[in-house]
């Protein structure tokens, strides 16, 4: 199944896989692979803003299982994703990509807050955006912060970067037969509840038909495979 025509996307990288093969935190060698990966994709010509999950290093929800106020937790989470996006950052602009960070969060020694019309601008001078702390309020998921960016930025898809290499019917880390499936609607994964995104970060996708991509971002050089049409993914999508 083809990709729509694309000028700019929103890659989502989970916090996760900044991990590499660690436990926890950030593996500065892999999120310099990532780097390579994110640039091979602009240097296709494509205006790219990213947003990247705190899960490797504090998730809201764990501190709340854990006995802490979960508003205080996920505000610690949102503060992960401001630390992943100015470790990319770092990786990015010591391969030469012009970078910005955009926080939700504000944070002025350290970044942008975020701007819309400045991201614009970032995007037409060739810059990468990275937009960190999610919607920048409690009870969301950087799922949600990347619906929200790839759609008041108007991206023509947004591309979710994990561990595994599309939608499957069941889990397939569970389940040896499950099957991945090329495309599947917006509402047959909110229906069934597939594991893609939180739900509101699907339906606000559906509600502005962008197209969301999902594909393993652990395997060297699978964005610019997906990219190419040659890729495995899922595409979540209208119909
Ligand atoms: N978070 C939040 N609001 C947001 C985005 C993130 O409260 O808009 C918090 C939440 O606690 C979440 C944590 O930040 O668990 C890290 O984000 P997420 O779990 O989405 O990261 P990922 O799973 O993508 O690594």
């Amino acid at each position: 199944m083809p990709l729509p025509p694309m000028k700019r996307v929103l890659l989502k990288l989970s916090g996760e896989v900044l991990m590499g093969n660690q436990q926890f935190g950030i593996d500065p060698a892999f999120v310099a692979q990532l780097a390579e990966e994110v640039k091979a994709a602009k240097d296709t010509g494509l205006e790219i803003c990213l947003v990247i999950g705190g899960g490797n290093i504090f998730r809201g929800m764990a501190g709340a299982a854990a006995g802490m106020d979960r508003a205080q937790a996920d505000y610690m989470g949102m503060l992960a994703t401001v630390m992943n996006a100015l470790a990319m950052q770092n990786a990015l602009e010591q391969i030469g990509v012009q970078t910005r960070v955009q926080s939700a969060i504000q944070m002025d020694a350290v970044c942008e807050p975020v701007i819309r019309r400045r991201a614009e601008r970032h995007l037409e001078k060739g810059r990468v955006v990275i937009f960190a702390a999610g919607v920048g309020a409690p009870y969301f998921t950087t799922d949600s912060g990347a619906a929200l960016r790839a759609a008041e930025m108007r991206c023509d898809a947004l591309l979710k970067g994990t561990s595994v290499d599309g939608v499957y019917d069941s889990d397939p880390k569970r389940n040896a037969s499950a099957n991945r499936f090329d495309t599947v609607t917006y509402d047959r994964v909110l229906a069934d509840n597939l594991q893609v995104m939180d739900a509101s970060a699907v339906a606000l996708c559906r509600d502005n038909a962008i197209p969301i991509v999902v594909f393993s971002i652990r395997e060297q050089g699978n964005l610019a495979r997906v990219l190419r049409g040659d890729g495995v993914q899922t595409i979540v999508q209208g119909s």
